[in-house]
């Protein structure tokens, strides 16, 4: 017991959850261990990376949209500063409209749902004419735009190991040896551990009983010859500037065949829709696909475990995990070390009732 590895925190998985906690937790002062097993697949590494506060054909506000946009583009902004690395991208987000009549019906929602601080209606898009079809105008909402997810996962994994905080290794948890005094793992000691495993929850035999309710989802990586549009551009599916020609398309959403690959039926879906939008040609390089930890209530899932002392998960950022994270990592931190209370539709506890 003395070559005992002692740690304030383990964490399991460093996709977008796992790794904006890890960094909180060293910008903390504690000592953590961060588990990733490479050869498991991460929606982060996928993701659209998109964050857009008004989303759907009814114009619907994002879920606590006040709080989590009042919140996110500094925090983005903030780990770039620290990690002087550029990979937020407030590019904006343009909806052009498609014919009169949902032109009109947009227009009465932005009236119904005050809507106004969110989204301007632009009148001159010419702008966007070499590309697209937008002679009736559109939408356009400035709180908009991408995370770049793997390029900041990598720069907090570099900080982690530069921290010795990286372990890379698949989690097992039979091996996890719970204990009054906190968890025995191998050769290593922790008070407590935070499960941040996305997808593969379901493979966790402490929290596999919560109702996730995983989403499969496609994008396409491509060119769009002479594509010099900042904004990103939504009808129905959204394509995203990556600089120079290569854009982003995406994305698709698939209950069944819950894998990360790709599907010809994925790509002619995300093909059909563009080739509606877009004037010009787009060619595409490459397809991802992956599974998003989305949960039945679409809330996230974050607190203590029923029974053991300690033992925590941050998980169910579903569709909308770039918006959600840095609001609810602060809510989960507040509440292992100032016991503030987690908001009651995202906490855990709401879910109790299905742990035996
Ligand atoms: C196609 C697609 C497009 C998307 N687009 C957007 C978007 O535009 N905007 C947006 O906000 N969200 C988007 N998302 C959703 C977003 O990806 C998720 O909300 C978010 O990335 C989930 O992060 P996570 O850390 O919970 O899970 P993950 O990223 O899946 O990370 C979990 C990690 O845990 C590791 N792990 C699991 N079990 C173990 C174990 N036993 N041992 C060691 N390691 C383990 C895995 O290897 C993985 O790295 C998209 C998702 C997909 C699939």
């Amino acid at each position: 017991m003395e070559s005992l590895k002692k740690y304030d925190f383990l964490i399991v998985g460093s996709g977008l959850a796992g790794s904006l906690l890890a960094n909180e937790l060293l910008n903390y002062g504690q000592k953590i261990l961060v588990f990733e097993d490479p050869s498991m697949k991460s929606s982060s590494m996928v993701a659209g990376g998109m964050v857009n506060p008004v989303t759907g054909k009814y114009l619907a506000k994002t879920w606590l949209i006040e709080e989590l946009f009042g919140l996110l583009f500094d925090y983005y902004r903030g780990l770039e500063l620290d990690f002087k690395a550029s990979f937020f991208h407030q590019t904006g987000l343009f909806r052009p409209f498609s014919n009169e009549e949902s032109k009109i019906n947009f227009l009465n929602q932005i009236e119904k749902h005050q809507l106004k601080d969110y989204i301007k209606v632009l009148e001159d898009t010419s702008g966007f004419s070499p590309h697209f079809e937008a002679n009736l105008g559109g939408m356009f909402t400035e709180k908009a735009g991408w995370l770049d997810v793997p390029v900041m996962l990598t720069k907090i994994k570099e900080k982690l190991k530069s921290n010795d905080s990286f372990n890379t290794g698949k989690f097992d948890h039979i091996r996890l040896k719970i204990e009054n005094e906190g968890f025995y793992y191998e050769d290593i000691f922790a008070e407590n551990i935070i499960f941040c495993e996305g997808f593969n929850v379901i493979n966790n035999p402490f929290f596999s009983w919560l109702p996730f309710n995983p989403v499969k989802g496609e994008t396409l990586l491509g060119t769009i010859k002479d594509y010099e549009i900042k904004p990103i551009v939504n009808q129905g599916k959204w394509i995203m500037p990556l600089g120079g020609d290569k854009v982003r398309v995406g994305a698709t959403y698939s209950w069944h065949e819950l894998d990360f690959e790709n599907t010809e039926n994925g790509k002619e879906e995300l093909l059909f829709n563009v080739q509606k939008v877009l004037k010009t040609e787009f060619e595409v390089t490459s397809q991802q696909a992956g599974v998003r930890p989305s949960t039945k209530d679409r809330r996230p899932i974050l607190g203590k475990h029923p029974t053991y002392k300690n033992m925590y998960i941050f998980n169910g950022l579903g569709t909308k995990g770039v918006s959600l994270a840095p609001y609810f990592v602060k809510q989960l931190l507040d509440f292992i070390f100032q016991q503030k209370d987690i908001n009651p539709e995202a906490n855990i506890e709401r879910h109790y009732a299905l742990y035996s």
